[in-house]
């Protein structure tokens, strides 16, 4: 008898591991693991989503049109090279279907997002990544590792779980050093909360040709990860691709109407980045003076190194923050299994973490 088989790669795919959401034992629970926005979202986002429940019963606008509209409006980019999907999962899925195939390379950082070999595999295509130097994408490694047979190349900047940043100088150099017929994808899941002036998402890169594309998400300081809404802002040819492909009603009702809601609601999302910029530095320095090395971010949350040793090290950490009710990211999956990434929260969130792991390395 024949045996029913998949294509070639999807059964080497890691599924990908969420964060914990809970813990046994129900009571109070703290979660820091998956990089939500600490204030939720917009209320406005809220009363549109429940507006839209008078609607359920019709099929959204396939288009996304209001929503590409408003997400053009704020960040002055033209809604025609705009495509919304179900989160930038979704839309990452897409681009590798359309530009990847079985026994191409995708190359991404040593320490990226854990989507991308996802995405690779699914396609039978081969995942490469390039070695980071202290926990930094090198541009350098990356452009020592394309191939004749490279034909995506996925940069998360900032990056999850490391927390850091290729500058926007680095970034062209990236784009410039690739061979024209590679696309370049800037996944700029948290740009929204960076301050750095050496940083950019990427538009000038998009703009600049017709290989480079730039997603984004309303997952992170939008506060809407459950609704699943993303975008990508790329040359009018690849939004042209990405509109062949995707399913015509990619995006729900309720989806497209709390997104606009959140993105006009700029004073919110102020207030979002405004808390981030205050207790990501606060948390920390206040990790780093329990003597736990902290590497630099610029998202909302930090990767934390712990010692080695029983009793001492991130798995025991991790344990002793779980019996207190508090939720962070394990990233051994990420080839980091001496860190842990904790998610930037309401303050008694950040202050009921810090004096957690202070008892915990006493
Ligand atoms: C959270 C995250 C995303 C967002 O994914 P969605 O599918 O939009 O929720 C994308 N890229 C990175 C690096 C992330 O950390």
């Amino acid at each position: 008898m024949a045996a029913l088989l998949p294509r070639p790669g999807i059964l080497e795919i890691d599924p990908y591991v969420p964060g914990k959401s809970w813990l046994a034992g129900g009571g109070r629970i703290i979660r820091l693991a998956s990089n939500e926005s600490a204030l939720g979202p917009s209320p406005r986002a809220v009363a549109a989503f429940e507006q839209a429940a008078a609607e359920l019963g019709r099929y959204p606008d396939g288009a996304s049109t209001e929503l590409r509209q408003a997400i053009g409006a704020r960040f002055g980019l033209d809604p025609a090279r705009i495509v919304c999907g179900s989160g930038s999962d979704e839309l990452m899925g897409l681009l590798g279907r359309a530009f990847v195939g079985p026994g191409d390379e995708v190359l991404y950082s040593q320490y990226g997002f854990l989507m991308y070999p996802i995405v690779a595999r699914s396609l039978g295509a081969r995942s490469v990544t390039a070695p980071e130097t202290e926990l930094r994408a090198d541009v350098d490694a990356m452009l020592g590792k394309v191939t004749a047979k490279t034909r995506l190349v996925f940069l998360a900047n900032p990056n999850n779980p490391t927390g850091s940043y290729v500058p926007r100088d680095e970034v062209r150099r990236l784009r410039v050093g690739l061979p024209g017929d590679v696309l370049l994808v800037l996944d700029a899941a948290y740009a929204e909360y960076v301050t750095a002036e050496d940083y950019s998402p990427g538009v000038e890169l998009v703009d600049a040709g017709d290989n480079v594309v730039m997603t984004r998400t309303f997952s992170k300081l939008f506060g809407l990860a459950s609704l699943r809404i993303g975008w990508a802002y790329c040359p009018p040819g690849v939004a042209d691709v990405l509109n062949r492909l995707r399913n015509p009603f990619n995006v729900t009702g309720p989806a497209q109407a709390a997104g606009a809601a959140a993105v006009e609601d700029v004073e919110f999302a102020d207030k979002a980045r405004a808390h981030n910029t205050l207790w990501l530095p606060w948390l920390a320095d206040r990790l780093s003076a329990l003597g736990l090395r902290v590497y630099p971010s610029i998202a909302n949350f930090v990767l934390v190194r712990f010692p080695a040793g029983p009793g001492r090290d991130a798995e025991a950490a991790n344990g002793f923050l779980n019996d207190k009710g508090i939720i962070v990211r394990e990233v051994a999956g990420y080839g980091l299994p001496d860190c842990l990434r904790i998610t930037v929260g309401l303050e008694e969130e950040m202050r009921a973490v810090v004096d957690a792991l202070a008892e915990f390395v006493d």
